[in-house]
């Protein structure tokens, strides 16, 4: 990024005005009865830059639930607590045509494609340590940390919302512990849909983006949980399936590590850079928020942030 290129409010501010009026070709997801209430006008786009500056605009106080964005979290916990090896002996590292709550290939080898698409996740936050709540609060402990933000919490509607309806998760947790993969009480998927109930900013988001792309560093510099390893290992996994089956399709045109949720946010990574945040809640066919898609398309473009470019 040349300095003639510097990413400014006013440059964020042009994008988001030309790319807001994408929302009206999505739809706010009601599968979750809750998240069907959304505000469908409100946008919001945050940048963290290189310096760890945030930038914000739009509704940048609006609160969403992060729903998917938290597995990346969750596996970050998962994994430091377990190390890779076992966090992936009953999971692949596969990529998926399938949508984000498919069964995969649960029927078939038993084990869940990855931890980004619904099946995978729930295992991942199962393997976390403790009883009861005990990993949701881990979970939430660690956004709270990323983000600098102790006023982060969940949203109680929308995880009882979930809890009521969300059968097919139900499902695939039985059919987990129907094959072994999972040891414990229904608690355990209670924590899956409370870390989705988490309510977040644009700007939460951003600093999420910031912190894989950074080594596991915050933007405050903060290297408490610095790890490179780790960073590329969720990296990578946003990359093949943070966006579900549009994910393949997403890294041609953007070509950067990105976690949808059906509450309208992405976060991004641009590796070794920035991170960037987004909120719309219109979703297309995938689960991913139109208008951020957009908003991220247009500013990967205009700032030549693609990871395949030289
Ligand atoms: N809580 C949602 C679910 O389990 C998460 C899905 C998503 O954000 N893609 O269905």
């Amino acid at each position: 990024i040349s300095a003639k290129n510097q990413i400014t409010e006013r440059v964020l501010q042009e994008i988001l005005q030309q790319n807001k009026q994408y929302a009206s070709q999505g739809k706010v997801a009601d599968y979750i009865p809750e998240l069907g209430k959304m505000e469908p006008d409100a946008v919001a786009l945050s940048v963290v830059d290189t310096n760890g500056k945030v930038i914000n605009v739009g509704d940048v106080s609006k609160k969403f639930t992060i729903q998917s964005i938290s597995k990346i979290v969750a596996l970050m916990v998962a994994v430091r607590e377990k190390g890779e090896a076992a966090v992936f002996e009953n999971m692949g590292y596969y990529g998926s045509d399938k949508p984000f709550n498919h069964f995969g290939n649960l029927e078939i080898t038993g084990k869940p494609l990855n931890p980004m698409m619904n099946a995978g996740a729930i295992l991942t936050t199962s393997m976390i340590e403790g009883d009861g709540e005990i990993p949701f609060q881990k979970i939430l402990k660690m956004i709270r940390y990323i983000t600098n933000n102790n006023t982060i919490d969940y949203s109680k509607t929308v995880y009882l919302s979930e809890k009521e309806t969300g059968h097919r998760n139900r499902g695939m947790f039985y059919l987990m512990k129907n094959n072994g993969l999972i040891n414990g009480t229904e608690d355990q998927l209670d924590n899956y849909f409370k870390q989705c109930s988490i309510e977040v900013t644009a700007e939460d988001l951003a600093k999420i983006g910031y912190f894989f792309a950074n080594e596991c560093v915050r933007f405050d510099g903060d290297a408490t949980y610095k790890s490179t390893d780790l960073s590329k290992l969720i990296q990578s996994q946003m990359l093949i399936a943070g966006m579900y089956e549009f994910s393949g399709e997403y890294a041609r045109r953007i070509g950067l590590p990105s976690k949808s949720g059906v509450g309208g946010g992405i976060a991004v990574c641009v590796p070794g850079k920035m991170g960037i945040g987004v909120f719309s809640a219109p979703l297309d066919t995938h689960g991913n928020s139109v208008a951020g898609y957009q908003m991220i398309l247009d500013l990967a473009t205009q700032f030549g942030l693609n990871v395949f470019l030289p």
